[in-house]
This record gives structure tokens, C-alpha cells and sequence, in this order.
């Protein structure tokens, strides 16, 4: 009885840390709605199937195309890099697959 009182008590000024807990569980969502696509931005910037740099961006590790939902891009510059990026691996300046060793 005591110790249930006494466990009250205590909660007292953990209830502020509770209260930051609560804030930290709400997801940050917001971070995988598209928004600025990079191309878009820079205007000047253009798809380019030599620029291995950039299109090397929107690639996984395993040299697979990124999906719009990652690559944040539009549509008109997704499809304008996966076409890049598919003339960059026919002229072997980027790989279709990694080989993966374990
Ligand atoms: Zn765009």
C-alpha cells in the first residue's frame, strides 16, 4: 500500500519526460512526401547519360533504378533519368548488376 503511494509520487516529475516520449512516437512522415525534385530546382541542370555522378544517386547498391517514391523526383525527370540511366549501362559507364560476394 505504502509502496503504491510512494510510486505516485515518484511519477510526478516523470511526467514531463512522458509527455516529450509521446512527441518523439508521432512519425515523421512528412519526410517521404515528394517535394522538390532536384532537377526542377536547378534549372540549368540537365539529364545527362554521362553524368555518371549524379545518376549514380538514383541507383541502389545493387545498380537497380530507384523508385519515385525514394528519388523524390517528377515524373517527367524520373522517366528522363531511368532512360539515362539505361543508355549508361549499354555504353558500360554504369553497371546493370553489383556482385554481391559473400
Ligand atoms: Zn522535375
Amino acid at each position: 500500500m505504502s509502496d503504491f503511494h510512494r510510486n505516485s509520487d515518484d511519477s510526478a516529475p516523470a511526467d514531463g519526460k512522458a509527455r516529450s516520449n509521446f512527441g518523439y512516437m508521432i512519425r515523421p512522415t512528412l519526410g517521404y512526401k515528394r517535394r522538390g525534385c532536384k532537377f526542377c530546382k536547378e534549372r540549368e541542370k540537365t539529364v545527362d547519360y554521362k553524368d555518371v555522378a549524379t545518376l549514380k544517386r538514383y541507383t541502389t547498391d545493387m545498380g537497380k533504378i530507384v523508385g519515385r517514391r525514394k528519388s523524390g523526383l517528377c515524373a517527367k525527370h524520373q522517366r528522363q533519368v531511368a532512360q539515362a540511366i539505361k543508355r549508361a549501362r549499354y555504353m558500360a559507364l554504369m553497371p546493370f548488376t553489383v556482385k554481391v560476394e559473400y
